[in-house]
């Protein structure tokens, strides 16, 4: 009890110290190496959650294409997992998630495990940027979601003291905070173009700028703002 007061005064997050937090309405492992879910990123599941439904509405049902049951979703930057899995639990769909670093990839393990969707939900464990090794999942792309790192140098340096101990590679987008989304846009652009839907989490004041990126690489762009009036979902959706 003692050395967990005295983590939490030295500005560990709650979230950590309780070793599990909740997203969506379901339970995610949390700890040193991972962000934190937040909130505003239900949205990003909301959107997806839509998205499909309003498409097996408006395709027959024997077309089968567009049902989620049969829907992959590629989670990017998937970090605990709380996108995806929340995915898994609400819509049946089958789950990509990608992860580069080895110590948020094992809560993503965790969380796999806890909420029982090991059937659903396949592990990459490597780097979005690098376009090698994700090749071989192009013809499977049928919706994509990310929640990059894209703060800038400026919030960085004005981050609430435990949001000091969440993992700087989740979070520091680079300078302006878009180094993140102008590199992913260059390598995955064009195949997202094919993408049902495409989805990103976007920063405070972000929305033009990442807008522009994507309709850089031929996106088309809608937006959608969070509880708090900030615009912080970018999405393009395809053809239903
Ligand atoms: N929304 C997070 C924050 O404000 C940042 C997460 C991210 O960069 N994707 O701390």
């Amino acid at each position: 009890m003692k050395e967990t007061v005295n983590r939490r005064i030295k500005g560990e997050p709650l979230q950590y110290l309780l070793g599990e937090w909740e997203f969506y309405g379901y339970p995610f492992k949390v700890g040193k190496g991972v962000l934190i879910p937040r909130p505003e990123t239900e949205l990003l599941v909301d959107l997806v959650k839509e998205y499909c439904i309003r498409a097996k509405q408006e395709i027959s049902p024997k077309d089968g294409l567009c049902s989620s049951e049969g829907a992959t979703v590629l989670d990017l930057c998937a970090g605990t997992g709380c996108v995806g899995i929340s995915l898994v639990k609400e819509i049946g769909c089958n789950v990509i998630a990608v992860e580069k670093y080895k110590e948020a990839a094992e809560y993503l393990k965790s969380n796999i495990k806890l909420n029982n969707v090991e059937n659903n939900v396949t592990i990459i464990e490597d780097d979005v940027l690098s376009l090698k090794q994700l090749l071989f999942i192009t013809e499977q792309l049928s919706i994509v979601v990310i929640n990059p790192p894209y703060l800038s140098g400026c919030e960085m340096q004005s981050l609430q003291a435990e949001v000091r101990h969440e993992p700087q590679t989740a979070l520091y987008g680079g300078n302006d905070g878009l180094d993140f989304y102008r590199a992913f846009f260059n390598v995955w652009g064009e195949r997202l173009q094919k993408a049902r839907l495409f989805a990103c989490e976007v920063g405070d004041g972000q929305a033009g700028a990442v807008g522009q990126l994507m309709e850089n690489v031929g996106l088309r762009v809608e937006k959608r703002k969070d509880f708090n009036g900030i615009e912080r979902v970018l999405f393009s959706p395809g053809a239903l």
